[in-house]
């Protein structure tokens, strides 16, 4: 009832842990801080995903926001096994574009449509219907930057953007080295490339595009999109960033409380927590030698583990939280015996976002995905950059060289593994060492900076305000 007088914004997200995770936390800031009633629209599919169900029935939502499955896509029909990820997301979204209109015709007068950045056909259904669709980014502000350039690039790069000698220049972006390119730049004719290309050359359509960032951590990066005249060209819509928006972590279940307990009695920044976002998955070989550089290492740790698979290293984004395997299989043979005193080995999934918050986490092993790496910052926890797919590489090489907040691994010559005596180098150099000290003062002060960032009268805080007041004053027409 006292919904229908408050100003109603519909939220739309697709169907990734890491897209529905900062878009939630998006509309419960408008519910919360600025009196919005949000629709938050979920892509839902026939397969299971234990951790988003989790996460979209979590009995602590805030009145006024609420969750609408739109109809279930038939995965099966529309997409094909030998799909890649991106296509095989790109084509599942596309299909809720069949239930779109009537579902936000239903909703009723709405002030603003935010659309997740794989769903921009949305904003043509936004325009019959006359309502202002904005978009939301859920990396960083440099993959923004280097996404609105991409259809500029597309037309200047002749042939293949790996058969370049020198790295990528975008504007306000440091140079992209090419082996750091995500997936779907690499091979140009396929699919993949062809959505991703799709969807970057319609980011210019939004009213204003929200970031999961702030302006303090990207200072350079958000005046060049903000001034620099190749932007202003695109033309680039208002850029806000109203980061970092962090989940909370979803009730703890039995075993995520022995977890902390087991922290509990850990000492102070020293135990390693390795874990690969929602849906990484390593090969068997490269997870065999993590757990021998985990143990070699001899430092405490919490390593979430999954059934290693050698088709794709995002095997498990669309199933997060559902392979409850029994991990023991998947370890060297006694490695469970062998470290029981200083080690917890986790199926599948971890609460995070608390085991990053205990000061007993000194370093955390992650595959970079943004919402880690937002998590990490605020808890003040150094990284070990271990990247698998999407922009994570890009993001590693930020992290690693110009924040300095990362170490990343190297790779030996001719191999294509990272070997375990390696893994025992940056773990130790992490957890013991002066360069972990140095990285965990580097954190410290961008927790703080991100802290003020979302303070009343902070840049973030302040851009969802003002949007917020936008979109109220649009009322009563
Ligand atoms: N996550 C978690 N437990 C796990 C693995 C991941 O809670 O064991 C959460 C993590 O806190 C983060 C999200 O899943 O919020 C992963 O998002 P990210 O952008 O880092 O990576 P993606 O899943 O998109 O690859």
């Amino acid at each position: 009832e006292i919904e229908a007088t408050k100003p109603h914004v519909a939220v739309v997200s697709v169907p990734l842990m890491g897209h529905i995770i900062p878009l939630l936390e998006f509309s419960k800031r408008l519910v919360v801080d600025h009196d919005f009633h949000v629709s938050f629209l979920v892509i839902t599919t026939k397969e299971a995903s234990a951790a988003q169900d989790q996460l979209l029935q979590s009995p602590t939502f805030p009145p006024g926001l609420d969750v609408v499955y739109l109809p279930p896509i038939d995965v099966f029909s529309v997409t094909t096994d030998d799909m890649l990820m991106l296509t095989r997301l790109c084509v599942m979204v596309e299909e809720s574009l069949k239930s779109l209109k009537s579902v936000l015709k239903e909703l009723g007068e709405l002030r603003a449509v935010v659309i997740d950045k794989f769903f921009t056909q949305a904003f043509d259904v936004c325009c019959e219907l006359s309502i202002p669709a904005y978009l939301f980014y859920t990396s960083a502000l440099v993959m923004l930057t280097f996404s609105l350039s991409l259809p500029t690039l597309d037309c200047e790069v002749e042939g293949e953007f790996v058969d370049l000698a020198e790295p990528l220049k975008v504007p306000g972006c440091p140079p992209f080295p090419i082996e750091d390119l995500f997936d779907p730049l690499k091979n140009r004719k396929i699919d993949e490339y062809k959505w991703l290309l799709f969807h970057c050359s319609r980011f210019h359509l939004a009213a204003g595009i929200f970031v999961n960032s702030w302006k303090e951590l990207e200072s350079v990066t958000y005046k060049a999109i903000t001034e620099d005249p190749f932007f202003k060209q695109i033309p680039t819509p208002p850029v806000l960033p109203v980061g970092p928006l962090i989940k909370e972590e979803p009730p703890l279940t039995a075993r995520d409380i022995e977890y902390l307990a087991w922290l509990d009695k850990q000492p102070s920044d020293s135990v390693l927590f390795v874990a690969l976002g929602s849906g990484g998955t390593l090969t068997a070989d490269q997870l065999t030698e993590l757990a021998w550089g985990v143990e070699l290492s001899h430092q405490r740790f919490i390593f979430v583990v999954r059934k290693p698979t050698n088709s794709s290293a995002s095997a498990a984004v669309f199933t997060a939280g559902s392979d409850v395997d029994n991990p023991m299989t998947y370890l060297p043979e006694g490695f469970l015996e062998r470290t029981q005193e200083r080690g917890l080995v986790v199926p599948s999934w971890a609460p995070q976002v608390a085991v990053l918050k205990h000061p007993s986490t000194g370093g955390f092993l992650s595959h970079c995905g943004w919402n880690s790496t937002l998590e990490t910052i605020i808890n003040g926890v150094p990284l070990i950059a271990w990247p698998l797919f999407a922009e994570q590489r890009m993001n590693a090489t930020i992290l690693a060289e110009q924040v300095g907040i990362a170490v990343k691994p190297v790779v030996k010559p001719g191999e294509s593994l990272v070997g375990r005596e390696e893994v025992e180098r940056v773990v130790r150099l992490v957890i013991e060492g002066e360069k972990g000290r140095d990285m965990r003062r580097k954190t410290g002060e961008l927790k703080e900076s991100a802290a003020k960032a979302l303070e009343i009268g902070g840049s973030s805080h302040d851009a969802l305000e003002r949007m917020a007041k936008e979109w109220n004053a649009e009322s009563n027409v």
